[in-house]
């Protein structure tokens, strides 16, 4: 069964470019089987999420004009309210307890009352010939650009976005707006002082659903059946992309179950956030990955079991290592007893404890070093090096030019070069720059462990439940209506 969504999939723009060519790399040639095969699903959970108004998208993607309902909640309200005053009665203007009056005053005393009128820009409009539409002089135009910074906004426009106007009796421009998005409208409001910029965002809800898919031909055709928008199936492809090559090893039959966030606005879906978990089988073997925020704050994807998915560097080139030295920009050097600056990390360790290359690259340098003593750096495409000093002896094979593993031991630590005992003094470069490994910043492979392991598997349970009964009671409907065919 296929349910399509009620929503075309939102695709920003700066996203298409990179859509068709993944999705030429991600196409397979497969044999085609009937779409019949393909199971797909979207259900609403109503699971508590932290909400956030970084959340909010700012994004002018939605070209479909929805009708502005003007209900009391309005953010023009307000306007409706003065120009009732202007019509229904000058008494007004001193009557002290006006919202005891408000009530009577929104009851329409002449038939004639000013209200919204929308223009729907067309191809080759221009902010003037909208304005010309509605029926306002072209000096108005200048007046509302010439109100503010912010009013030059009104002149982006996109086709098939309605302008509304509020004219009143006399003719003049009370109001301007336009609704951007689902998520965003901006408006012009004439006051004493002149006319008055305004942006409103609505924060959407945050709720999750859940999508089921099986891979007959691509990733993206099982995944738009499945009710995904490309965001999320690239998102999708990003967080596996450690795990499953998917330009070689998609295989018809994979199959993949992902929970994730979309943006509802009146119950209607405006956008999707991110992925919450997600399950991916390919050919038999089945991958997990759960977004988790860590206590420094730093958000990945770790597997169910809590062990990281694997990325460019581990943090940490010796096991059950001592920080006994951090990266710092000026500290007293031991032995040469001047301040100077540590760029990078010192782990202590007994003499010959392995060390391990912390991503995959090439030997660049392996040898003695100055103060480094011997040291190998190793080259990780472009833009990263690593930098491995005071090594006791360096690992077998281990020399300028030849490629190596993340992981892969490449020497032992020692105390070679200026070093008051046994430690591996571990540096790591961007771009020639020195950074502090141990910063959040860098792509880095962290096991959870204790009570964040704890926190992680406290969040993960549900969601890998919820999962697994989701496709339960989907596969259990599909068989009942092949049953019914
Ligand atoms: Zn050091």
């Amino acid at each position: 069964m296929t349910q399509s969504n009620q929503k075309a999939p939102y695709y920003p723009k700066s996203h298409l470019l990179a859509a068709s060519g993944v999705a030429a790399l991600l196409s397979l040639a497969l044999l085609v089987f009937p779409s019949s095969e393909v199971e797909a699903k979207k259900t609403t959970l109503n699971l508590e999420l932290e909400n956030g108004a970084d959340r909010i998208v700012q994004e002018k993607d939605d070209l479909r004009s929805t009708p502005v309902t003007e209900n009391t909640d309005s953010p023009f309200a307000q306007i409706e309210g003065q120009s009732d005053k202007d019509s229904a009665g000058k008494d007004a203007e001193k009557e002290e307890n006006k919202a005891l009056t408000a009530t009577n005053e929104q009851k329409p005393a002449t038939p004639a009352e000013p209200a919204w009128k929308g223009v729907t820009v067309g191809k080759g409009d221009t902010l003037s010939t909208v304005f010309a539409k509605a029926g306002l002089p072209a000096g108005v135009v200048h007046d509302v650009l010439a109100s503010s910074k912010d009013a030059k906004q009104f002149t982006r426009l996109d086709v098939g976005h309605e302008v509304e106007f509020l004219v009143s009796h006399k003719g003049e421009l009370e109001g301007l707006r336009i609704k951007q998005s689902d998520l965003e409208t901006i408006s012009l409001n004439k006051t004493a002082k002149g006319y008055v910029f305004k942006r409103d965002l609505v924060k959407p809800d945050l709720q999750t659903a859940y999508a089921h898919g099986r891979i007959d031909s691509s990733l993206f055709t099982a995944g738009k059946e499945a009710g995904l928008s490309h965001d999320l199936i690239m998102a999708m492809a990003n967080i596996f992309g450690y795990d499953i090559d998917f330009a070689l090893d998609l295989r018809e039959g994979d199959q993949f179950d992902v929970i994730y966030e979309r943006k509802v606005v009146n119950g209607r879906q405006v956008d999707t956030g991110n992925i919450l978990a997600a399950r991916f089988i390919n050919r038999g073997k089945e991958y997990t990955a759960v977004r988790f925020t860590n206590k420094t704050g730093n958000t990945s994807y770790y597997r169910a079991d809590g062990t990281s998915m694997r990325k460019a560097f581990i943090r940490t080139p010796v096991d059950f290592a001592r920080i006994s030295s951090r990266f710092s920009m000026g500290r007293l050097h031991p032995i040469l007893n001047k301040i100077r600056a540590h760029k990078g990390v010192d782990y202590a360790a007994p003499i010959g404890t392995p060390i391990k290359a912390t991503g995959d690259g090439k030997v660049v340098e392996a040898g003695r070093k100055g103060g480094y003593g011997n040291a190998v750096v190793i080259q990780h495409g472009s833009t990263y090096q690593t930098v491995y000093g005071h090594m006791s002896r360096f690992a077998n094979g281990i020399r300028s030019g030849v490629p190596v593993k993340q992981g892969q031991i490449i020497g032992y630590v020692g105390m070679t070069g200026l070093a008051t005992g046994p430690h591996l003094h571990y540096e790591f470069h961007v771009n020639g720059q020195y950074i502090d490994p141990l910063s959040a910043k860098l792509p880095m492979a962290d096991p959870l462990a204790g009570p964040e392991r704890k926190r992680f598997m406290a969040q993960t349970q549900p969601l890998m439940a919820r999962m697994e009964q989701e496709k339960s009671t989907l596969l259990a409907m599909n068989k009942q209506q092949q049953q019914q065919r």
